[in-house]
């Protein structure tokens, strides 16, 4: 399926365009239909998943339907709660991401903070509001935040939140918006309290389940080098020639450093090229097809550029350096070894990136062969025991659970749309 599938107004296609996104993962290609549709949802799924654009895409569509560029006072009608400050703001900017090229605005409010920015923004209107739980009940138990008007409810990360202590809060914002809201319901696990929370607050929901990212991890054979910052581009270069690699995307934080990447091989003779957001859409293109054909062995990618490429089971994925976000690993290494293929994922990790690996340890679960016998190790201190420890336990129980659709569809209740 494409984006252009799913009925979305033009100016949520061409920012979704803008941002490389070419197919809907499975839980926007399921999701987005019901939420468009009007009803309730539980949402099975966690960070990583491309749940975020599950649910503001079609909350965007529906109100730049509704509010069109109508100069009326601004109400909130979207209300998301998310239990962290960090998921706030990344919500936060999915939103503006997704609306740039709709007249809707957005606040986040997290505590921690001085409420008087806020408190100014809320004043002027606005349609859409991301919250952490205490931030909201404190502005509305001040009169700042009127949730009369809201058309959708979004509770993310509701397993979170629970975690957190945040149930009761929760259970008191739902009280404050209308009943015939639509609400959406996210969360990574659904232990009982979660169900019974959607059972109070949600009616006919549809269910869609999908994958945990981090079970992607388990298809691909991952390797990690420990290695001297400095050094990276040596060992990089060792591996391709020691073992005669082609066809590998190596993946860098940032264009500069791709670029750097691509000089340094090319310097020993390797035909590499970098491909990232400061290269026209005609020379991204010349360069992917270049790759595709094998006439370049390796391609230099960032995150951002490396999503727009429609190009997968690769027989290696090379992370230069390590993401700091651990989901960002697992969609990096996706890249490889899917449908069954095999293929490699190998990591480079610097001393100052050690935080970011134990993070992504955390988050698969899966034991990564250390390959301690290479040319380049630290100079100092051996991270292998640690930083390798595997980790027994599952978050997901080791199973993996497909795509999967509640049939429970006999009510379509429009409400607000
Ligand atoms: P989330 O699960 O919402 O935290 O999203 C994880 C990451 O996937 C974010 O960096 C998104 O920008 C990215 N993403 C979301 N949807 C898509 C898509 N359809 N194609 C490519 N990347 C996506």
């Amino acid at each position: 399926m494409l984006f252009e599938d799913l009925a979305l107004s033009k100016s949520i296609q061409k920012a979704v365009h803008e941002e490389g996104y070419t197919n809907p993962t499975p839980i926007q290609e399921q999701a987005i239909p019901i939420v468009l549709s009007g009803r309730d949802l539980v949402g099975c799924a966690q960070t990583g998943t491309g749940k975020t654009a599950a649910f503001a895409i079609p909350i965007i569509h529906q109100l730049h339907r509704i509010v069109g560029s109508s100069k009326k006072a601004k109400k909130i009608r979207a209300l998301i709660v998310t239990p962290t400050r960090e998921l706030a703001v990344q919500i936060g900017q999915n939103f503006d991401t997704y609306a740039k090229y709709t007249n809707l605005t957005q606040l986040t409010i997290f505590g921690g903070v001085s409420q008087n920015a806020q408190v100014d923004t809320l004043k002027n209107g606005v349609d859409v509001l991301v919250a952490t739980p205490g931030r909201l009940l404190d502005l509305q138990k001040q009169g700042f935040i009127d949730l009369d008007h809201l058309h959708v409810l979004v509770l993310d990360e509701a397993d979170q939140m629970l975690d957190m202590g945040f149930i009761n809060d929760v259970k008191k914002i739902v009280k404050l918006t209308p009943k015939n809201r639509q609400t959406l319901l996210f969360s990574a696990t659904m232990p009982i309290a979660i169900r019974e929370l959607a059972e109070m607050f949600l009616q006919d929901p549809a269910t869609v389940t999908v994958s945990p990212v981090s079970s992607t991890a388990e298809k691909v054979e991952q390797r990690v080098y420990f290695v001297e910052k400095g050094e990276k581009r040596n060992l990089l270069h060792h591996l391709i020639t020691q073992d005669n690699l082609s066809n590998v995307l190596v993946f860098s934080r940032t264009k500069h450093g791709a670029d750097n990447i691509v000089k340094a091989l090319r310097k020993k003779e390797i035909a590499a090229e970098a491909i990232h957001g400061d290269k026209s859409q005609n020379a991204r293109q010349r360069v992917l097809d270049a790759f595709k054909n094998k006439e370049v062995g390796v391609l230099i990618a960032t995150d951002i550029a490396a999503r727009g490429i429609d190009i997968d089971q690769l027989p290696y994925v090379i992370n230069f350096d390590l993401p700091n976000i651990p989901e960002t690993y697992v969609h990096r290494i996706g890249r490889t070894g899917r449908a069954g293929n095999g293929g490699i994922a190998i990591s480079f990790c610097s001393k100052d990136e050690h935080g970011y690996w134990k993070d992504i340890q955390k988050l698969i679960k899966v034991d990564v062969k250390t390959i301690a016998d290479h040319p380049y190790p630290w100079h100092s201190g051996s991270p292998i025991a640690e930083a390798t420890k595997p980790k027994n336990s599952n978050r997901s129980g080791g199973k993996k659970t497909n795509s999967r659709k509640s049939d429970n569809s006999k009510k379509n209740k429009k409400r607000w749309y």
